[in-house]
């Protein structure tokens, strides 16, 4: 390992905004600017804060010292002057002139508290972040870099049926924002942060925890017309500070199926935290759609992906031992495309979910109980799902819909696809069960189950003729947006299920390829008749 080298210096200062003694009884106001040095007197790893305009000097033994972070710039330092006890019998307030000094000063105390041979991490996050207690670490880092990156603001702004839908939304429903208090929550690029200020917002505050904060406050700041309305707070919404209550919050949290990313929770943990009483949330409503389909061509698509692992001769080698596996494998992808809304063969239906009623808790399990009938005799090889959310401004309700057959967006719609797909006649009930549980990598397993009930003459004894269940990993999806599809009119009556093509059209897309079309703008305009 790498010795640091901070650890080869005797001694290192940092210029404080401000050191307040908290052991003092009233606590003392906030002093003027100080010094902090980390040093080394006789083996004695050592903080001292240091007021120029003052003898006063605050010594902290770094062996039993504690950093507890209140914010970007301040902190809590502790430390306990008897080891047996642990109780802290010592403590100041600090707070630094900028993020870039108050990072620097925590990783040197890090490295200087190693030094104290005390283990364990000595900096404590006060917060106690909801964020963090439930979110594996890694995943988080990923999902941060991945909304840090402009390219994928950049999708979801060219994304026009999804942003379009939130001007409109917010624009007809300026009296809901003008002389009011926004928090944008997962503000991004800051685009709906603007648009509130555009619609007459007295301030909002764009909460964004990746590196996209520094964009957004230069995007804000090179618009001057409402830079001074909107305050950029870079950080995660279960973990900052805000001066004051809003009249409504405006995010765009929803993930494929709606909750994938998990990050209706913070929606919801934002509503608790920074939400007036009567305060309004856009969107308001989201709602589950689900009908079963039946597409052939999908499904010898997808078996077919699991047959190379047939070849008993592969270079010498016998594949077979991990067909299963493999076969599983493919079948545990929920498939992310834009489908033909004529594939569907039943009437939907949808679970609703109230942004305003929700508790954070309510998202950890979602269990919809299925109940169809099937309009045509045929296959079903699955269920089919898209969401929409509701606007309910004062002034105008907007729905922005994902909907198949609708214009598309950058969610598509998913299909979970059954290994064992089930026979239904027309009339006959289809029953089931869609399961959601949360994981911490910010998504869900979905556990789903269709079954074919008796129909006819056998009906009245209610039984199921035929059951199929299947597990998915939502995080794990196979996108299949290999080319355009012709959509009828939203209008056409539904037909019976055709399908649009041959099987000899469907490309078999590498993983490389399918992480470049993730990139890919939603190519709308092409895909729509
Ligand atoms: N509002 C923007 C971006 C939406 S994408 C737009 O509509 O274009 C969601 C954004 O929320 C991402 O930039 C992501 O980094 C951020 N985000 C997700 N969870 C968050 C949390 N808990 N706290 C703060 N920001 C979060």
């Amino acid at each position: 390992m790498e010795a640091s080298p901070l650890k080869k210096l005797e001694q290192l200062e940092f210029s404080l905004d401000s050191v307040t003694d908290l052991s003092s009884s009233p606590p003392a106001s906030p002093s003027s600017p100080a010094v902090a040095t980390f040093s080394c007197v006789d083996g004695v790893t050592e903080l001292r804060f240091l007021q120029p305009d003052s003898t006063h000097c605050f010594t902290f033994d770094l062996a039993s010292a504690q950093l507890f972070k209140l914010g970007t710039v301040q902190f809590i330092c502790v430390s306990d002057d008897n080891s047996e006890e642990r109780s802290f019998s010592k403590g100041v307030n600090i707070k630094f002139g900028s993020e870039k000094d108050s990072k620097e000063f925590c990783d040197s105390f890090e490295e200087w508290r190693k030094d104290a041979l005390v283990p364990g991490s000595s900096i404590v996050s006060a917060s106690n972040s909801k964020f963090d207690e439930k979110i594996e670490a890694s995943s988080a880092k990923m999902y941060f870099h991945y909304y840090g990156q402009l390219l994928h603001q950049q999708n979801m702004l060219q994304d026009y049926v999804r942003t379009g839908t939130y001007y409109a939304a917010v624009m007809e429903n300026r009296s809901d924002f003008a002389g009011r208090v926004v928090v944008d929550v997962g503000a991004g690029s800051g685009i709906l942060s603007m648009f509130a200020a555009q619609a007459g917002a007295k301030h909002v505050y764009a909460v964004e925890a990746s590196e996209m904060a520094e964009y957004a406050r230069k995007l804000i700041a090179g618009n001057p017309l409402f830079a001074d309305r909107i305050t950029v707070i870079k950080g995660k919404v279960e973990d900052i500070e805000l001066p004051e209550k809003a009249d409504i919050l405006i995010s765009e949290p929803m993930g494929t199926l709606l909750v994938n990313e998990r990050m209706l929770e913070s929606y919801v943990i934002a509503r608790d935290r920074f939400m007036s009483p009567n305060g309004k949330m856009f969107p308001t409503v989201g709602r589950i759609h689900m009908a079963p389909f039946s597409d052939e061509f999908l499904f010898i698509e997808m078996a077919n992906k699991a047959l190379f692992w047939q070849q008993q001769n592969y270079y010498g080698v016998d594949l077979t031992p991990l067909f299963g596996s493999a076969h599983q494998g493919y079948f545990s992808q929920p498939v992310v495309d834009a489908f033909d809304p004529r594939l569907l063969v039943a009437p939907l239906m949808f679970h609703t979910i109230d942004f305003t009623q929700m508790k954070e808790e309510d998202f950890y399990e979602i269990d919809i109980p299925l109940k169809f009938t099937s309009s045509v005799c045929t296959r079903v090889h699955g269920l089919a799902c898209w969401f929409d959310v509701l606007f309910d401004g004062s002034t105008v309700q907007r729905w922005l819909t994902t909907a198949p057959g609708a214009p598309t967006t950058h969610w598509y719609q998913i299909r979970c696809v059954l290994a064992q797909p089930i026979y239904v006649m027309a009339g006959q009930e289809i029953t089931g069960r869609l399961h959601l549980i949360a994981h911490s990598a910010q998504s869900y397993t979905i556990d789903l189950t269709l079954s074919a009930k008796m129909w006819g003459p056998g009906a009245s004894q209610g039984g199921i003729l035929q059951s199929s269940t299947g597990k998915f990993d939502l995080k794990e999806p196979y996108y299949r947006m290999s080319q355009p599809q012709a959509y009828p009119a939203a209008q056409e009556p539904p037909l019976p299920p055709q399908p649009q093509l041959n099987p000899q059209d469907i490309q078999i897309q590498s993983d490389d390829f399918e992480e470049e079309l993730l990139q890919e703008p939603a190519q709308n305009a092409s895909t729509q008749l």
